[in-house]
């Protein structure tokens, strides 16, 4: 499903924020990369999709090498790459349903079906993906009028929209309260297992990684320190 080989990025300060790291994810699991500030967890997520472009490496998503892409393939990849972020990235005076929808139509086209009419097909699995996350009744409501909870869900269920061979989640849950950070990564977990697609979540909060995710990558200094099954980990780990 995914390789990662030798994915390394040194940022323009000279900073080497990842070192040449490797993973291979060769079934849907729930992956949780944990480490602490400034250990390379979120360059690294930003590198598989390339929000940051790597300096080495490889990303081989389904036999593709995301790195090798030019800006027309990997365009075309990243619609097969669902990512959730700490802060949303919902379009805050859109509905609820026009943000998920926007998972199968991109911004653009959304924009154009808003102004003539969106898929019938599309609204359906938006509907049923609303209901999935836990938000049904609620396709109307303007995004800004929602909880950070139900945010996240917004973002997932758009996510999901793509129909995506991968999902990366970048700390997702550091805005949320407690109780909804463990809501939201049950969630997660649920999601993996039933759409059987893979996901690489970065997270500081050991606890919520070792409680809901499949397998665990420690990272310190850019590198990989350990990579493990969660179960198997033990309380020094
Ligand atoms: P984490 O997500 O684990 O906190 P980051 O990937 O954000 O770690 O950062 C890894 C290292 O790279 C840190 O030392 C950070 O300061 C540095 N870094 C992150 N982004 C940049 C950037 N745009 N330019 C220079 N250095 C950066
Ligand atoms: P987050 O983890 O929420 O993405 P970060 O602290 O990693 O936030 O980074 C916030 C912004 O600052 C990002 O655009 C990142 O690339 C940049 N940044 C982080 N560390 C450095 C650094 N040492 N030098 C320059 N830019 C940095």
């Amino acid at each position: 499903m995914l390789a990662v080989e030798g994915l390394a990025k040194v940022y323009p300060t000279g900073k080497k924020a990842l070192g040449g790291v490797d993973i291979v994810i060769d079934r849907p699991q729930l992956v949780a990369v944990i480490g602490s500030s400034g250990a390379g967890k979120s360059t690294f997520i930003r590198c598989i999709n390339r929000l940051v472009e790597p300096t080495a490496g490889r990303v081989l998503l389904n036999g593709q090498d995301i790195v090798a892409l030019d800006r027309k393939g990997l365009r075309a990849a990243r619609r097969r790459i669902g990512m959730i972020f700490q802060e949303y990235n919902l379009v805050e005076r859109l509905s609820v349903m026009q943000n998920v929808l926007s998972g199968r139509l991109g911004y653009v086209g959304l924009l154009a079906a808003l102004r003539y009419r969106f898929p019938p097909q599309d609204i359906q699995a938006a509907f049923a993906l609303l209901d999935r996350v836990g938000l049904a009744g609620y396709h109307d409501r303007r995004a800004d009028a929602l909880s950070g909870g139900q945010r996240q869900r917004v973002g997932i269920a758009r996510a999901l929209m793509q129909r995506p061979d991968l999902l990366l989640l970048d700390e997702p849950t550091a805005s949320l309260d407690p109780k909804t950070s463990r809501q939201i990564m049950r969630l997660v977990r649920e999601l993996v297992a039933e759409r059987q697609t893979p996901a690489i979540i970065n997270i500081h909060d050991v606890a919520l990684a070792r409680a809901y995710a499949d397998r665990i990558i420690g990272m310190k200094d850019g590198l990989i320190v350990f990579d493990a099954e969660a179960g198997s980990l033990t309380e020094a780990a």
